[in-house]
């Protein structure tokens, strides 16, 4: 008996049409970087057949990914060295360009490939500033093997719809770029709050896998993830006993537990604070005690439960990851990305 990490097929195909519904006009670049948000690239087949473009960090994720796919992948950290450069171009993959010194590497290559131009619009990671990016787009427009597929820059607030900087990037954007070439700056919560940012290329990441940017609204997504694990033992403690590392939980009555197998060993967070819901035979239970490396004790108060049977974490219409994140001190994202290789990953409908 171990932890199962279900993903859901018909999920996926529906959180693709939500973004081909609020950007009917814009082509999807599926985000897929960090092994699909943690769902694994050999899992999103709905993804990487009806996407448009594919989108990876690194090479290690753009040669596994294209042993899956003849779509266009994009490369979202670019390239360092003319190694990478030419692996880039053996992959058949179009990348980003975010530093001048990329521009170089790129003006010497004697073969053909697609660019993306990174701006950067104020979240002050990656990205070129405007002189940097005027130069760029001037050597690159002369320069016949290159191929200017768009042009990108991401938010840094998107998820705070009223936050001030999402007009200022988006402004910034539109007063440095032009319809003359392809645009792109949504991610999630842009599509689905921003409809002036969407343009000809839209960049859904955690929407795709069901978790909603915001905290209030889940935007009719479907959770794609379901982490499920087995009930191994059933204890009643009395009033007055302790659960787990610390002691830090104390039964206020007679308690039934259930000591479920999954921990942070698997990528359950370790900071869930007790009450944090575990779903048990379709009744929302609560951490009781710390989480440790491979366990966890649940109060079922009066459910009915047996050995073997199998508790889910998150990944219900009743117990999105979103709640766990929120009782967790962190997001979905993260959560989503860290499920551990102790879990078994299975196709779901
Ligand atoms: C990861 C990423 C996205 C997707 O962000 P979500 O919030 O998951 O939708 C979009 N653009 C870039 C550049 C990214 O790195």
């Amino acid at each position: 008996m171990r932890a199962v990490a279900t993903i859901s097929q018909s999920a996926l195909a529906h959180n693709l049409s939500i973004v081909r519904r609020q950007a009917p006009q814009a082509k999807i670049m599926a985000m897929v970087k960090a092994n699909a948000y943690g769902h694994h690239l050999n899992l999103i087949t709905p993804l990487i057949e009806n996407a448009d473009i594919l989108a990876v960090s690194e090479l290690s994720e753009a040669r596994q990914l294209r042993q899956l796919t003849h779509l266009p992948i994009l490369l979202l950290s670019g390239i360092y060295t003319t190694q990478e450069l030419q692996e880039a171009i053996d992959l058949n993959c179009q990348i980003v360009v975010h530093h001048s010194s990329q521009v170089h590497l790129i003006s010497n290559s004697t073969q053909a490939l697609g660019v993306w131009l990174k701006i950067d619009t104020g979240m002050h990671r990656l990205g070129l500033s405007n002189e940097k990016y005027q130069q760029c787009l001037s050597d690159f427009k002369a320069n016949t093997l290159v191929n200017i597929e768009c042009v990108m820059s991401h938010f840094a607030c998107a998820d705070d719809t009223s936050h001030p900087m999402n007009q200022q990037q988006l402004s910034e954007f539109k007063t440095l770029t032009n319809s003359k070439n392809n645009r792109s700056m949504a991610n999630s919560a842009a599509i689905l709050s921003l409809p002036a940012s969407l343009f000809e290329f839209v960049r859904p990441g955690i929407m795709l896998y069901g978790a909603s940017p915001f905290a209030d609204d889940n935007a009719d997504l479907k959770p794609v993830m379901q982490l499920s694990a087995p009930v191994l033992h059933l204890k009643t403690i009395q009033a007055g006993e302790t659960v787990g590392y610390g002691a830090n939980w104390t039964a206020e009555n007679k308690t039934t537990l259930a000591i479920i197998g999954i921990g942070y060993g698997d990528g359950y967070p370790r900071h869930a604070k007790n009450g944090t819901p575990v779903l048990v035979n379709n009744t929302l239970c609560t951490l009781a005690g710390r989480v440790s490396m491979d366990m966890i004790a649940v109060d079922i108060a009066d459910t009915k439960v047996l050995i073997g049977d199998s508790a889910i974490l998150w990944g219900d219409e009743k117990l999105r990851v979103e709640t766990v994140a929120e009782y967790s001190n962190t997001i979905s994202y993260e959560l989503l990305t860290g499920v551990s290789s102790r879990v078994k990953f299975v196709h779901g409908k």
